[in-house]
Order: C-alpha cells, then sequence, then structure tokens
C-alpha cells in the first residue's frame, strides 16, 4: 500500500514509518523538519522536506497519488500552544485542514489522525478515560486537536474512511528529553548525565505510558482496518511520576533523589485511557509492560 505520513521525521511518526516499512508498505514522508530530524528518517522511505500548508503539497499528492495519509505532523507542545495560540491553530487546524483537502482530490481511500486523550479529555471525571468521557481541553492544543478529529470525521463523509487514534503519554526511543513534556526522556537524559531530575509537585500525579512501538503497531492496525473509528491508545494503568524516577533510578543506576519544585497550574492530577475500544475495533492492546519500555528506552538514549 502507498502511505503518505506527515510528520515522519518526528518522535513518533518516525516509529510509525519504520513499521510500516517493515510491513512492506510504500512510504512518502512529508516533514518541515520543525522538531524532526533528518537522522530518524527511513532510508527505504521517500522524503520530501515541506511544511503541510505549503500550496506546493498539491504537488506531491498528484505526483505520489497515496491510498493511505498517517498525520501525525503538529505543532506538538502544550506550552508552545499557550504562549502562541495562533500558530498552534494554524499548523494544527489550517494544516490539517489543508491535508484532507488534498487528500479528497486524489481520492485517498484512509485517514489516520494521531490525536491525543489527555488534552482532550480535561480533569478527568472517571478513570480510566473512555472515548465517551466530556471533552473538555485545557488549552489551545487539547482544542486544535479536538477541531482537527471534527474535520476528519466531516472529510469521512466524501467516501474517505477514518482512523483517531487518541494517545495516552508516549514514551520511547527517539523522544526529544529538551521538551516540557515527555517526562521518560527528560528524567532519563538528566540521569545519564549524572543530574538530578526536577519533579512538579510531590510527584504522586499520574500518568498513562504507552510505549511507542506499541503506537507505532497501532497504526499499522489502524490502516489495514475499513472501518472508520476513533479509540483510545493507552494502557489504562496509571503510574505515578515517583514510579517512573524509580524505575529509570534503577535503570541508570542512578542513586540521588529528584528535586521537588511547586506544582505546575494546568497539569491534570491524575489520568488513565480506557484501552478497551482499540481491542475490540483493531484487536490491538499495548504489549510492552513499562519496566520494558524504560529499559529499551535507557539503553537507546545510552547509545
Ligand atoms: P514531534 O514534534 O516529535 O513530531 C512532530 C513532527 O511534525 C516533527 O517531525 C515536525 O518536524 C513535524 N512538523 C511540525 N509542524 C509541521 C508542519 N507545519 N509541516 C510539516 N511537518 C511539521 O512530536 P510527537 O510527540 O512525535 O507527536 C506526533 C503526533 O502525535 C502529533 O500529532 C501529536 O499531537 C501526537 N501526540 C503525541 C503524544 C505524545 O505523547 N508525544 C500524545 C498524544 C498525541
Amino acid at each position: 500500500m502507498k502511505v503518505l505520513v506527515t510528520g515522519g521525521a518526528g518522535f513518533i511518526g518516525s516509529h510509525v514509518v519504520d513499521a510500516y516499512v517493515d510491513e512492506g508498505h510504500d512510504v512518502v514522508i512529508v516533514d518541515s523538519l520543525a522538531t524532526g530530524r533528518r537522522e530518524y528518517l527511513n532510508p527505504r522511505a521517500r522524503f520530501v522536506e515541506l511544511d503541510i500548508r505549503d500550496s506546493a503539497l498539491r504537488d506531491v499528492f498528484e505526483r505520489e497519488r497515496p491510498e493511505v495519509v498517517n498525520h501525525h505532523a503538529a505543532q506538538a507542545s502544550v506550552p508552545s500552544s499557550v504562549a502562541d495560540p495562533a500558530h498552534d491553530a494554524d499548523v494544527n487546524i489550517m494544516g490539517t485542514l489543508s491535508l484532507l483537502e488534498r487528500a479528497r482530490e486524489v481520492g485517498v481511500r484512509r485517514f489516520v489522525f494521531a490525536s491525543t486523550g489527555g488534552a482532550i479529555y480535561g480533569e478527568p471525571e472517571r478513570i480510566p478515560a473512555d472515548e465517551s468521557h466530556p471533552t473538555q481541553p485545557l488549552s489551545p492544543y487539547g482544542i486544535s486537536k479536538m477541531v482537527g478529529e471534527h474535520y476528519v470525521r466531516f472529510f469521512g463523509g466524501f467516501g474517505m474512511s477514518w482512523a483517531i487514534l487518541r494517545y495516552s503519554n508516549v514514551y520511547g526511543p527517539r523522544q526529544d528529553p529538551h521538551g516540557e513534556a515527555g517526562v521518560v526522556a527528560i528524567f532519563t537524559n538528566a540521569m545519564l548525565a549524572g543530574n538530578r531530575a526536577k519533579i512538579f509537585g510531590d510527584g504522586t500525579q499520574t500518568r498513562d505510558f504507552v510505549y511507542v512501538e506499541d503506537v507505532a503497531r497501532a497504526n499499522v492496525l489502524a490502516t489495514e482496518s475499513e472501518e472508520p473509528g476513533l479509540a483510545n491508545i493507552a494502557t489504562g494503568i496509571e503510574t505515578s511520576v515517583n514510579d517512573i524516577y524509580r524505575h529509570l533510578a534503577e535503570a541508570t543506576r542512578f542513586r540521588d533523589p529528584p528535586v521537588y519544585e511547586p506544582p505546575r497550574t494546568g497539569d491534570v492530577y491524575r489520568i488513565a485511557l480506557d484501552p478497551r475500544r482499540a481491542q475490540e475495533w483493531l484487536g490491538w492492546s499495548a504489549e510492552v509492560p513499562l519496566a520494558d519500555g524504560l529499559q529499551r528506552t535507557v539503553d537507546s538514549f545510552r547509545r
């Protein structure tokens, strides 16, 4: 199958590309390298360095005529979306819309959209949050991703089938350790350099950590299915930030305690996403246990 992957030079998108290539799919990557990196590009995929908002996107679609579009390109930082909501909306809403229009023009069969659980559900009313949980985004990023979902469904009315995957906290090799989100990457990087990492709050706050290769596998399954659908891609398990710190300290043999700082405003306290619908729809469930995923992450950061 010919698949066009946006954001295929980024953390998650590059693993999605690797999984497609391993399955024998023909992959074209469109990425502006805004945050992605050339060294993450799979050498067996073709690469077009382009912003999804650029009018030259039409030429790429006409030349490549993909059957499937997998959309991972995004302004993916919550703090950046708060600092510059207009830029966030431009990339995540207008960029997504432009991609959907190009996909419709060339008769793309299926559109797979990387969305988010935590940023869309907001402060959870129940844990784990399932897909029918009210959506109350707490940031411009959550708003723009939610609008993107609506456009994807709307374009489904033109005969393009769609899959929306709402990820929990994805972690693993190639995650940027300099961002403000990915605690696993930030802690691993600090510990390997012999530095104490900061925890905002008392560390009892929880997240649902899903390994990036499990996420990539969900994308392959969502591509192969014909059925339109939306599902959380998560483990359903809450893990505290203190536990992540302990696991990583063990894996890196780091002995010092974290530095505790005041909690950040706008962070939810607890969250986990219900993964049952992904099992029913795609036959997907997370397979990599947390301790293994963290060990693999540490090994890759060491290299
Ligand atoms: P990332 O920043 O590593 O990847 C985003 C990629 O998109 C980068 O390669 C970047 O260069 C590219 N890009 C950005 N703007 C672009 C533009 N205008 N045109 C073309 N390319 C552009 O981030 P990530 O964590 O890998 O996130 C990938 C996707 O998954 C995003 O859509 C994000 O919203 C979603 N997501 C991530 C998480 C997570 O835990 N990391 C959770 C939920 C959803």
